[in-house]
């Protein structure tokens, strides 16, 4: 695996050395253009030495709320003149703290809630060569009402699939799973919404073998880290969800993708993977009945284009994670081009709930409309931020008082964004809205990642899209034209607005890169790249038009 030659590499060096490139490719028969092509893909790989300290400061969503540009100043104009020849300082994309911001990495350590003297504090003691330990996020309590085993054993509903016992009326054995997540109307909670019942069904049907079951678990759009909470909290339903999909496609191999920023559950993680081969749930045999499934994980070398089900795939290959022309899909042609099953966590930890309580009491938990309970990850400007396990189709209203405490500093509330930075903004005045997918498809928005930010009375909008698409300008992958130059171009176009260098044609200009990325971007970044400015002209248009058009006084 060349992504784990170069960590081992990086590991040895703190970098990667051009001699120990060249060899790698002489030991592996690789070509060196491959291996640098791979090596200058990924955030994670340095191909110079690096300076003794990094800081990295987030400079997404949640943080820009709480002053991360400011952050980064003051600290760069705090470190001592001796020092500054030692630190390197720089913006990051979101790191999945954005329940506590400002959050930073100091050397691949993240720390959240920080404040500019203790950034000081932390760089002297880099700089002194003591072990920087990051802050781990703080636990969210349960309980979940997505955890059958609140008061019990784990594992109840891969015991009931293994031992063919009936589940309701008329089905049983294996395939009750599919049949059960399809009763359940369960959609994949990553982004997409595909319903997880009918992948199921489609990789347990398609040609060929081995067959891969994949977890995804590198979200990394701003505003999103409900998964985090559910692989600290809940790793069991994640590690029970996937058993149950790989005997459900007849797969004996799983892998858990993490985001490296996520690395921190790893140790309960191995725990539970550990503890469920010793019960004879993981591995050979399992419980008896001759079927064999184990879990690995693989660390994400970084980037947001890795949350791309194909680009993922290049990753685990070892490539640069560039996005696969579909179709065909992965559940057909995935991993080295095998069926392959992918789901993001929370898809996973409600297979078991859903087979255990039945499709009806999952159903049930939905609110109106809506069916079943969801997992949403509230930031910006409230006073209570976190993961809310809520129904389904809960308004945004409620989450902000109810959950999240309101609007922060008693402010009113101006916009929301209902899932992640691709969702766009809705103004206060749709903040009623049921969060779930088709409400939010029927207003031009998506529930995507389940991120739900709030933004207060006085926010400048035209800032906060440019804050956006400046986020998948630097997330393009760069494979496809009208992504890579159309993300750039707004960001040029928007940054003029805010320096007070609008032009007449901008909007027009704006709307024709829109269409042209919609229409012909090959994956979901650049297809959805233009929503934050276009819902804003669209929702705020007497505050940011004349700006973007050069005609504010
Ligand atoms: Fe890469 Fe953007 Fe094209 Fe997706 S749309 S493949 S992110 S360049």
């Amino acid at each position: 695996m060349l992504i784990d030659d170069l960590k081992a590499i990086q590991e040895l060096h703190g970098y990667l050395p051009e001699k120990e490139l060249r060899e790698l490719s002489a030991k592996t028969r690789t070509p060196l253009y491959e291996i640098q092509g791979v090596a200058s893909f990924y955030p994670h790989f340095h191909l110079e030495p690096p300076l003794p300290v990094r800081v990295e400061v987030c400079a997404d969503l949640a943080c820009h709320l709480h002053g991360a540009g400011a952050l980064r100043d003051r600290f760069q104009s705090d470190i001592p003149a001796v020092d500054r020849g030692k630190v390197h300082v720089n913006t990051v994309s979101c790191i999945g703290r954005c329940d506590r911001p400002c959050a930073i990495s100091v050397n691949d350590h993240i720390y959240d809630n920080v404040q500019s003297p203790e950034v000081i504090a932390l760089v002297r003691s880099a700089l002194e060569g003591e072990n920087l330990a990051g802050t781990p996020p703080e636990m969210t309590p349960g309980p979940w009402e997505l955890d059958p085993y609140r008061n019990g054993d784990k594992y109840q509903a891969l015991r009931k699939l293994l031992t063919d016992q009936p589940w309701g009326e008329t089905i049983q054995g294996i395939e009750a799973a599919i049949e059960m997540l399809k009763r359940a109307g369960l959609r994949g909670m990553g982004g997409a919404g595909f319903p997880a019942g009918l992948k199921w069904e489609i990789v347990r049907k398609a040609e060929g073998s081995p067959k891969y079951v994949v977890c995804y678990a590198d979200e990394s759009e701003p505003g999103t880290f409900k998964d985090r909470v559910i692989l600290e909290s809940l790793p069991h339903l994640l590690v029970e969800g996937m058993i149950m999909a790989g005997l459900t496609i007849e797969s004996e191999e799983g892998i858990i993708y993490l985001r490296h920023e996520y690395d921190h559950v790893l140790p309960a993680l191995e725990r539970e993977l550990n503890e469920a081969r010793e019960a004879g749930l993981l591995g050979a045999d399992i419980l008896g009945t001759g079927h064999t499934f184990d879990i690995t994980t693989f660390i994400s070398p970084g980037g947001y284009i890795c949350g791309e089900e194909t680009a993922l795939l290049e990753a685990l290959e070892g490539k640069r994670a560039e996005p696969r022309n579909k179709p065909p899909y992965p559940g057909n042609v995935g991993l080295w081009g095998k069926p392959t099953l992918i789901n993001n966590v929370e898809t996973f930890a409600h297979a078991p709930a859903i087979c255990l309580n039945g499709a009806e009491w999952f159903i049930e938990q939905g609110e109106g409309e809506s069916a079943g309970l969801k997992f949403f990850a509230l930031s910006g400007d409230v006073n209570r931020p976190g993961v809310y396990e809520v129904p389904m189709g809960i308004s945004a209203s409620r989450l902000i008082e109810q959950y999240g405490d309101g609007v922060s500093e008693g402010r009113k509330l101006k916009a929301i964004m209902p899932g992640g930075a691709s969702s766009g903004f809705l103004p206060a005045s749709m903040v009623d809205i049921a969060l779930d997918f088709k409400p939010l498809e029927q207003v031009g928005s998506i529930l995507g990642s389940g991120a739900v930010v709030a933004i207060a009375e006085g926010r400048d909008m035209l800032d906060l899209a440019f804050n956006a698409m400046r986020f998948f300008r630097n997330e393009s992958c760069g494979k496809c034209v009208p992504c890579r130059t159309g993300t750039e171009k707004i960001v040029d176009i928007l940054q003029g607005a805010l320096a007070g260098k609008g032009r007449e044609e901008a909007k027009s200009l704006i709307e024709e890169l829109s269409a042209a990325m919609m229409e012909t971007s090959i994956c979901g970044l650049g297809q959805a790249a233009p929503n934050p400015i276009l819902s804003v002209i669209r929702h705020f248009p007497e505050e940011v038009l004349a700006r973007i058009e050069g005609q504010a006084s």
